[in-house]
């Protein structure tokens, strides 16, 4: 029995999806003007992670995420490159694909881009004229009028003031005090990319995207809709308003909302420049896997911050987790001891159903693997179940085969340690080093690792 933080409730939840053992799940897709940076990464892995307990659970998942291909953000950044959208989007879309990807994210089952949705857009936009919450402003703009949504804030908090009804907000992004009425297709303007509408030529606003995919893909009321805090109000605000106003009953049951990141302790911001993007961990010779590590032990709803400092010691702990996986595997030994792992993987589905708190799963896997009760089989059976949570690529693991020669040479090591020759020795140790490995002297003997 999964439970769940529903933000519309303020309360956790058992998870109940519409039809049973189906999941239809809806995230909030990048902007594709840009990188995506540690923010987002954080993001996409707690929605991947949710993804993950659901199937753990035996639910069969439709996820859809969309891609912002028109946007304020998207039409500044191509005038400044003197390039179209639709080049810029062509240019992030495959690298938001990549990170995904180096993060060990199951893809979606679905990416539409707005760009592909227009007529649709158009159909709901002209369907909120029609039903009254929507109006015609002289420039060819319509603009949702957030008073004749009654329910309006109730999933941010946010309170409609009366003195602001009325007052209209043109842009896509806007803070927490402007609650006001806000575009659902802006007029034309010099230098925009335009579609023929029955208002005239214009675009989308930002919000309407996912209230029209979101029904497209998955229909009018959904399981479960995610994104990171901050589109909270207004993102989803006016998805609600404008979903629940044309299709008449409740747009979500469950909305799940991700923690920020901080940035050595500061929030990320343009005036700060602290943005750190996905690609740069690669590009500082870090394993993504070492981020997914890191971003695991924070719980998905906590703000986070980021380090270089953690992410060095969340790479020695995964480097740490795949040598426990290389010696398991290699193991022969089996003794059974079916009650202790049997505890285990109640308790592992006890913690990822309470709310996915994943940090704690982290710390029973490290539990289980000092367990002096559990076989070495046991230990990688279950370590490689976790995983299908986790998504550490635990499986793909390899056993690393030592050669013959590094062996004999180490044995020789040995000996000449027995000897009392440590300087001989140390210069095969030295020899085995160039040749890629390394030799640890341990309490259980010496062992060879590659490098
Ligand atoms: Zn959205």
């Amino acid at each position: 029995m999964l439970k769940l933080y529903n933000t519309l409730t303020r309360k956790k939840q058992v998870f109940k999806s519409i039809k049973k053992k189906h999941v239809g799940m809806y995230t909030c897709g990048p902007t594709v003007y840009g990188p995506g940076h540690l923010g987002h990464g954080r993001s996409y892995v707690n929605f991947d992670v949710l993804k993950r307990v659901f199937l753990y659970n035996k639910n069969n998942v439709k996820h859809i995420l969309n891609i912002t291909d028109v946007h304020d953000d998207m039409i500044k950044k191509a005038n400044e490159l003197g390039i179209t959208i639709k080049e810029l989007a062509n240019k992030y879309t495959p690298l938001f694909l990549k990170d995904l990807d180096d993060l060990n994210i199951i893809p979606a089952d679905k990416y539409p881009a707005v760009t592909e949705n227009i007529p649709e857009i158009i159909k709901m936009v002209k369907s909120l004229i029609d039903k009254g919450y929507g109006y015609i402003e002289k420039d060819g703009s319509v603009y949702y009028d957030v008073s004749k949504f009654k329910n309006y804030g109730k999933l941010s908090g946010t309170k409609l003031e009366k003195a602001k009804t009325g007052t209209r907000v043109k842009t896509d992004k806007y803070e927490k005090e402007d609650v006001a009425d806000f575009a659902l297709w802006k007029g034309w303007e010099k230098r925009e990319p335009f579609w023929k509408s029955p208002w005239g030529k214009g675009r989308p606003g930002w919000h309407i995207e996912c209230s029209v995919m979101a029904k497209k893909y998955l229909g009018n009321t959904i399981d479960l809709h995610g994104g990171a805090m901050d589109l909270k109000f207004p993102h989803h605000e006016n998805e609600i308003a404008q979903s629940e106003a044309a299709n008449g009953v409740k747009f979500v049951n469950y909305w799940f909302h991700a923690g920020l990141l901080e940035i050595e302790g500061q929030k990320m911001s343009k005036s700060l420049n602290n943005y750190i993007e996905i690609h740069e961990i690669k590009d500082k010779r870090f394993n993504p896997l070492s981020l997914r590590y890191l971003f695991l032990t924070a719980h998905y709803r906590s703000k986070m911050n980021f380090t270089w400092k953690g992410l060095k010691a969340a790479e020695t702990a995964l480097d740490r987790l795949r040598e426990v996986i290389r010696e398991l595997k290699a193991s022969t030994k089996q003794t059974t001891s079916n009650k202790t792992a049997k505890d285990y993987q109640e308790k592992f589905l006890k913690f990822i159903n309470n709310d996915l708190n994943i940090p704690r799963a982290l710390a029973l896997m490290w539990d289980l693997i000092k367990d002096k009760n559990l076989s070495n089989k046991e230990k990688y059976k279950l370590l490689l179940d976790f995983d299908k949570v986790f998504g550490l690529k635990l499986s793909e693991i390899k056993e690393v085969k030592i050669p013959e020669k590094i062996k004999k040479l180490s044995k020789q090591r040995e000996q000449l340690r027995n000897k009392d020759q440590w300087q001989k020795a140390d210069e095969i140790r030295k020899q085995i080093e160039k040749m890629g490995y390394r030799i640890e002297d341990t309490e259980k003997g010496t062992k060879i690792k590659k490098l």
